[in-house]
């Protein structure tokens, strides 16, 4: 690391091993650092950014808020708060929203949501059925929830009653279900895990295996939610709903936002005042990146052009997998996308950001593509003469 750096974030814990870069603003689907150095985005801050940088709507309506009001706590009502919640509501197909700040707190919620679902049906149901290679988050319990040896371990004991399965092995996971299961908790395709996608049959089997025996489904979908896969929320591709989703990253377009999003058959048992609650989760500013972020989707029609693009970007990462002996496998569904190699993977992202290209790595020896949802064509190929080069 050069000394520049160390000097100016040596008030850091580390708990990152960053890459030798310095950013200072962004400009579409490129982002420039300090020394006005460019770089194309194919991270999108982890699948966060996807309406890329400086959009002016998303700016102006965000500034006009902060000079409203950034806060007022959950305690009165707000109309930029509500109308965030219809929004999430109507393309989520949910019923009940909660906000919160992050990803790991939407995880927090839903697992909340389905204990209390439980106590309040008196059915003693506590435990929790999740995947291995599965990405939850890092508190204590969404990291109960996640499917990594190496992430957990140094923390245990964490919340009792979880068990692993393997993901896409139906039976792995009915061999884990017993008259104590209170959820299913899985992603319908795993980022963090390695952009492994969720089969058609185990999607419906996880559904139906939740109605035969009395078990709430959670899905996931706060990285492959928001338009990423090509569906707004991924798992509308499949057949199947959920009782309850987890959503973030996206939903906000950078400000700090998720939420965890429950049908009505659910809200009805579950939280009630005094049970869950946080100060700044879904305060106006947030709320109205989600609106804005929405409607800004809506108008771009973003879904449309996120199946478009993905495919064109499948395409051309399945040349890479004919032409590069080191590719292994394209994985993926729109603009979610991963190829397995054989060289080691920090090796290439960095030498991707020496060609002036962003790119990281998921589990399994995985190149992860997660670039923001507006790039164009022009961009997959810019993106693909960079890797090839690279690779
Ligand atoms: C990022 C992520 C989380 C955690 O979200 P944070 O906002 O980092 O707390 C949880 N689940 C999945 C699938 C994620 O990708």
């Amino acid at each position: 690391m050069n000394k520049y750096i160390e000097e100016t974030n040596s008030g850091l814990v580390h708990t990152y091993n960053r890459f030798p870069l310095v950013l200072d603003r962004g400009e579409g689907v490129y982002l420039y650092d300090e020394k006005g150095g460019k770089y194309l985005d194919f991270a999108g801050g982890i699948a966060v950014s996807g309406l890329g940088y400086g959009c002016q709507e998303l700016n102006d309506a965000l500034k006009s808020q902060i000079d409203k009001m950034i806060h007022s706590s959950n305690l009165y009502y707000n109309t930029t708060c509500g109308h965030a919640a219809e929004e999430l509501k109507r393309i989520s197909g949910m019923d009940r929203v909660f906000f919160t700040n992050s990803g790991t707190e939407a995880i927090e919620g839903a697992l909340k949501a389905a204990r209390k679902y439980a106590y309040k049906k008196q059915t003693g149901r506590y435990e929790f059925i999740a995947m291995e290679n599965s990405f939850h988050g890092r508190s204590m319990g969404a990291l109960s929830v996640t499917g990594s040896d190496a992430y957990r371990e140094p923390f245990e004991p964490l919340v009792p009653g979880v068990s692993f399965a393997e993901f896409n092995n139906l039976d792995s996971v009915k061999a884990l279900v017993t008259s104590q299961t209170c959820a299913i908790i899985l992603e319908p395709l795993q980022g963090e895990g390695g952009i492994n996608v969720a089969t058609e049959e185990f999607m419906a089997g996880i559904r139906k295996l939740c109605d035969d025996e009395g078990i709430l489904m959670i899905c996931d979908e706060i990285q492959c939610g928001m338009g990423r896969t090509g569906a707004m929320f991924a798992y509308q591709s499949y057949g199947t709903k959920p009782d309850i989703i987890a959503m973030a990253k996206a939903i906000g377009s950078g400000m700090p936002v998720g939420a965890f999003a429950m049908t009505e058959e659910v809200a009805e048992f579950s939280l009630e005042p005094g049970d869950h609650g946080t100060t700044y989760g879904g305060n106006p500013l947030a709320c109205m990146a989600v609106s804005k972020t929405i409607e800004i989707f809506e108008k771009k029609n973003m879904i449309s052009h996120v199946q478009e693009i993905g495919a064109y970007l499948a395409e051309q990462l399945e040349r890479l997998v004919q032409e590069k002996d080191c590719v292994i496998a394209r994985k993926g569904k729109g603009l979610i996308q991963g190829i397995e190699i054989s060289k080691p993977v920090g090796e290439v992202t960095n030498a991707a950001l020496k060609e002036g290209l962003l790119v990281i790595s998921a589990r399994g020896n995985v190149i992860r593509l997660v670039p923001p949802l507006v790039i164009e064509k022009q961009h997959v190929d810019e993106m693909i003469d960079k890797l090839s080069k690279v690779l």
